[in-house]
């Protein structure tokens, strides 16, 4: 995601130190300190502007949720579209999700997501995919065992690769869809999907939309 560097972005990060942390490592085994409720706690990692996670926190009030960008710009427009909706369970992170288990203790989150993560496409680059070995390590220490990782992607080969990942790192794959919206529409309200911004537009070009759940074996 590409975004013009925003002047504001400073001052409004500045002024609204309820909402974005930058420290997140000095929240470890306190994140539910943040939030108005104790409730689980679900991450998203490379959030973008946040139209997921706003629209997972007004959907379930009654799960807490931390939005990880490592680009202070495109976090910066996340948090303005928050900050009139006045969401108790919503919290920013300006920061590289490679450092997670620095973030949270183990088992501190319940689930975590990834949404249209850049592919990274060059086999030298492999390490940079969010789905890679060493994320997948940080991802299962602060899940712990029985938590679920959901990830959503335009990408055929990102998301092949995953699967081979996962199923390699010994997490248990489960809800694999290979079009997404098809099988939302088709399940009469039975599958929930709050789409992303990404998701829109590579849906609205025609695109298949590939989903998995991957689970941490208890
Ligand atoms: N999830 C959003 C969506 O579906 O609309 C944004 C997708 S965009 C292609 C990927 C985002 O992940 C970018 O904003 C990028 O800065 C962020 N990102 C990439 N690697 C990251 C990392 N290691 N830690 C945190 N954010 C990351």
């Amino acid at each position: 995601m590409r975004v013009r560097n925003k002047p504001w972005a400073d001052t409004l990060i500045a002024d609204n130190e309820k909402a974005i942390v930058l420290e997140p490592a000095q929240y470890r085994g306190h994140w539910q300190d943040r939030f108005a409720s104790q409730q689980p706690l679900h991450v998203e990692v490379g959030t973008g502007k946040g139209q997921f996670l706003i629209g997972m926190a007004k959907a379930h009030p009654e799960l807490n949720f931390v939005g990880i960008e490592l680009q202070k710009s495109v976090l910066a427009a996340a948090l303005k579209t928050s900050l009139p909706e006045e969401l108790t369970n919503l919290q920013w992170v300006l920061a590289d999700g490679q450092g997670i288990e620095n973030f949270f203790e183990p088992r501190e989150v319940a689930k975590l997501y990834l949404n249209f993560s850049d592919p990274w496409p060059k086999t030298r680059h492999e390490k940079r995919r969010l789905t890679s070995k060493t994320f997948l390590a940080s991802y299962s220490a602060v899940l712990g065992n029985g938590g679920n990782i959901q990830f959503k992607t335009d990408n055929r080969h990102l998301f092949e690769y995953s699967i081979m990942s996962m199923a390699a790192f010994g997490l248990d794959l489960r809800e694999l869809s290979l079009d997404l919206h098809t099988d939302v529409a088709a399940s009469e309200g039975q599958l929930e999907n709050i789409e992303t911004e990404y998701e829109q537009k590579f849906a609205a070009k025609g695109q298949p939309i590939y989903r998995l759940v991957a689970r941490i074996p208890e």
